[in-house]
């Protein structure tokens, strides 16, 4: 890595401190809505002991504390039966007090997780994996967007990075990330690329993209041939190695090649959970049925 470290700061896109602004923007309208006698809250169900699982309960369950979002932890053994589940699901769902489910994934392999998604009341669906939720994004009109994707919609808006007319390449093509993000992208007018394992040439794919988002959780994947000069340069990918959490790009390569690039850990990561609270207050929000200032929560823009 040349270049000094001065020059350096000004690419990093700071998504932890993107993700505070957002926490404070959401923890005034949940003043708000204290006063009215509304208490957002959020169901974190963690099936099993799968150790980032249990990192990323936590951490929702911090950002929901700091917020002033309640959140109701339930947690049951890796042989939690699927049926069992499902009820804790549907109490969940008839819950008047509880504006958010979000099952932790991945599940357990004797659980069905696409019957699982499917079981989340839609309008409590704050990690938007519901497929009605999901084909509303095509039609711009979902209520929950799901959280990566949208956390990275958020970045682009904060550094004012366009999307229009550009040509974005996606590497990773999962449902929680590459292929939501990919209709997100094209509803802002973008030329989208989406790539997985068996594409040709990923490299020269990718060094055509004016926006580079990483998603595969493939270690430092991504080296400056991957990269065009003056890219921005996304990283989505949560990876450990020898005990330290890196993504799939390597920054140290490609850092001089960028013009604004995430770092890992700090970048993607923080925001997804900063907008997972954003749309459960949207929910407590929707649910309540007031119509006050406190609305422009739904509009969080930079
Ligand atoms: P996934 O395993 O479901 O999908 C990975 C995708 O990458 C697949 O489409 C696969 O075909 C593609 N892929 C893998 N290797 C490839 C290669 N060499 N070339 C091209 N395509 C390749 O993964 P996911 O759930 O989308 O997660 C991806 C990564 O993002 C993981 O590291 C995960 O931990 C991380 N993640 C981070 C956040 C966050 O908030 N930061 C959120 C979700 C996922």
């Amino acid at each position: 890595m040349n270049g000094n470290n001065s020059d350096i700061k000004k690419k990093i896109i700071d998504g932890k401190l993107i993700a505070s602004e957002i926490e404070l923007s959401i923890s005034e309208k949940i003043v708000e809505l204290k006063k009215q006698g509304i208490v957002p809250s959020i169901a974190v169900i963690l099936v099993g002991e799968n150790p980032a699982s249990v990192v990323y309960v936590r951490n929702k369950e911090r950002a929901a504390q700091r917020c002033g979002i309640l959140s109701k932890k339930e947690i049951y053994p890796a042989s939690f039966s699927e049926k069992s589940l499902l009820n804790k699901i549907e109490e969940l769902n008839n819950d008047p007090l509880i504006h958010g489910i979000l099952v932790q994934l991945p599940l357990p392999q004797h659980i069905n997780e696409k019957k699982i998604m499917e079981a989340i009341s839609p309008d409590k669906d704050v990690d938007g994996f519901h497929p009605l939720n999901v084909g509303k994004i095509f039609t711009e009109n979902s209520p929950f967007y799901p959280c990566t994707p949208y956390g990275i919609t958020k970045m682009l808006d904060y550094y004012d990075i366009p999307v229009k007319g550009k040509n974005c390449v996606i590497i990773g093509q999962s449902n929680i990330v590459g292929k939501p993000l990919a209709i997100m992208l094209m509803n802002r007018l973008a030329t989208v690329a989406s790539l997985n394992i068996f594409t040709k040439d990923v490299k020269s794919i990718a060094s055509k993209a004016d926006i580079l988002i990483s998603a595969t959780g493939k270690a430092h994947l991504i080296g400056e041939e991957y990269v065009k000069d003056g890219a921005v340069v996304i990283d989505v990918g949560i990876s450990n190695i020898d005990g330290k959490i890196c993504g799939d790009v390597n920054f140290e390569k490609v850092v001089n090649k960028v013009s604004k690039i995430t770092p890992v850990p700090g970048g993607v990561g923080p925001l997804t959970v900063a907008v997972l609270m954003e749309n459960t207050v949207k929910s407590a929000i929707i649910k309540s049925g007031i119509n006050t200032s406190i609305k422009n929560v739904l509009n969080n823009k930079k």
